[in-house]
């Protein structure tokens, strides 16, 4: 009997947030629909949310600059209560 267990043994090293199920090779992120993206991005739209201690993208020296482009953004103006 040969293990023949060659399915996906020969996938990039990447990193599986567990929080989140992104995974994330090298600066891209694999989103589990669309097109791949950047930590930042995936920060902005998921991790940044994620309430847990388990996601691995909460770096900001490995996030880098989120910009507007990276959010759900809808020229929506955050107006703070008072004033
Ligand atoms: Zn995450």
């Amino acid at each position: 009997m040969a293990e023949t267990n060659d399915e996906s043994t020969k996938q990039a090293t990447g990193e599986t947030c567990p929080v989140c199920g992104v995974t994330i090779l090298g600066d891209e992120v694999r989103f589990s629909s669309g097109s791949p993206g950047t930590r930042a991005r995936l920060y902005a739209r998921v991790c940044q949310y994620a309430q847990d201690r388990g996601c691995i993208n909460k770096d900001p020296s490995q996030i880098g600059q989120v910009s507007q482009e990276d959010g759900y953004t809808e020229g929506e103006d955050v107006k703070l209560s008072g004033g």
